[in-house]
């Protein structure tokens, strides 16, 4: 019996799924104890979009390592963290006319989320909060009520109170708008929904299935915040810092939210990290009503101000995600076309994207598949039956191609008895190179 089995919790969940003893990972590659390689497609769940162990964010902790900089300093002022503020600042905030203060909470996702729901209540007064079917926003008891899946929700051991549960956009179909529905309930003394603090939302949904609301719907559900002064919160944990081809994923929708959670991606190396981020006028907490002992994370302000400086100073690597999304749905729909007889769909958007295999039974055969061709993929969805690429952001088109070509390839076998010949490939053969 190995440690992990003697030892572990069973709570453990993505080593199911790749039981191997990883110990060294560069780029888009893990290596396992035998020096196996595998292109990494699932990225920390969305940690690493700049790769693993980047060489110049690891050349700069090295450095702030060695000169002893400060490595705990709770909330105290430290050059990293002026550095990184200033940085963000420069780079991300001003360019993009965002007004935010930043909170430095607990360095998890799930605190960042608490932070911004509790903060929510206080400034409105008000208790309820509205959350999405199929949500992700963490399993601490406040993110966990936000949150849909009944696997997590049932963990909890007690109710879960003060979140009110809203179709997502898509829920029922594509012309049923389900933002009309909150303005009706809202509007309607009578309706039972209470009068909510915010609304919190994800652009594209990563745990829930890779659901991506369109612009028009989340232009709407922000009228409709705006008409009963609710705040919009937009959990970018899983979908920023790139992932959708621009920063934060909600720019290109021309949204405003009036607070942003943020974290896997944002300190760039895999370092725990989370920001809160909200309107100036929202800042009402009193010092250290909510705190956590690792509150900024100095490691972490490091690489994020490297990552920051060096991906996020001009358009160059927005544009080739962009260029990269595009190859990875032509691709995508092509896999489904070829493979699916309309059985598999694709969703998703930048490089956020997946197919729906309908089951999870099929979609779990798909990523076993990919793992003994070298592959790791993850599915998400209530039934685990999407397929969901999170490929690191950084990976070179060579690369690319090489794991949608593993990916085909799991889909061609596994479905080879319900499809149709792979020969149909050359059809489709300019969708098999990276558009330049
Ligand atoms: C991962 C995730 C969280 C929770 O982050 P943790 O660091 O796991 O607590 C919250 N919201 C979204 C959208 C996420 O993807």
């Amino acid at each position: 019996m190995n440690i992990f089995d003697e030892l572990e919790s069973g709570v453990q969940c993505y080593a199911r799924s790749f039981p191997q003893t990883f110990h060294r990972a560069q780029g888009e590659f893990l290596y396992d104890e035998n020096n196996n390689e595998y292109l990494d497609f699932l990225a920390g769940a969305g940690t690493l979009n700049y790769g693993h162990n980047h060489p110049v964010f690891k050349e700069a902790l090295l450095e702030y390592i060695q000169a002893d900089g400060i490595t705990h300093g709770l909330d105290m002022h430290t050059k990293a963290k002026e550095a990184f503020l200033t940085t963000f600042n420069e780079n991300i905030l001003k360019p993009r006319e965002l007004e935010y203060v930043v909170q430095f909470t607990g360095p998890t996702g799930t605190n960042a989320v608490e932070a911004a729901l509790k903060l929510a209540r206080k400034v409105t007064g008000r208790t309820d909060v509205i959350a999405f079917t199929n949500g992700f926003h963490g399993v601490s008891l406040g993110s966990l009520a936000a949150t849909g899946n009944s696997h997590h929700r049932n963990g909890a051991g007690i109710s879960l109170n003060g979140v009110s549960r809203l179709p997502y956009d898509g829920y029922f179909n594509e012309s049923l708008d389900t933002t009309e529905y909150l303005d009706k309930v809202l509007g309607d003394s009578s309706s039972g929904v209470d009068l909510p603090a915010a609304v919190i939302v994800e652009t594209v949904q990563g745990e829930g299935g890779i659901n991506a609301a369109s612009f028009e719907w989340l232009k709407n559900l922000e009228n409709v915040c705006r008409k009963y002064d609710i705040l919009l919160i937009v959990d970018d944990i899983q979908a920023g810092c790139g992932r959708t081809g621009t920063f934060f994923s909600f720019e290109e929708s021309g949204i405003k939210p009036d607070i942003v959670t943020l974290s896997k991606s944002l300190s760039g190396y895999g370092l725990p990290f989370a920001v809160v981020l909200f309107r100036p006028e929202l800042d009402q907490w009193k010092p250290g009503e909510h705190n956590g002992t690792f509150r900024g994370n100095n490691l972490a302000f490091v690489t994020a101000k490297v990552a920051i400086d060096h991906y996020w100073s001009d358009n160059e690597f927005s544009t080739n995600i962009k260029k990269k999304s595009l190859y990875i749905a032509n691709r995508l729909k092509t896999i489904a076309e070829i493979h699916g007889d309309s059985s598999l769909t694709t969703r998703g958007r930048g490089m956020f994207q997946g197919i729906d295999c309908g089951t999870g039974e099929l979609a779990a055969k798909i990523t076993r598949n990919c793992l003994e061709n070298g592959l790791i993929i993850e599915t998400s969805g209530p039934g685990d039956q999407v397929v969901k690429l999170l490929c690191p952001l950084i990976i070179n088109d060579e690369n690319l191609e090489k794991g949608l070509d593993i990916i085909e390839n799991a889909f061609a076998e596994v479905c080879t008895a319900e499809s149709k010949p792979f020969s149909k490939k050359n059809q489709f053969r300019n969708l098999y190179r990276v558009a330049s």
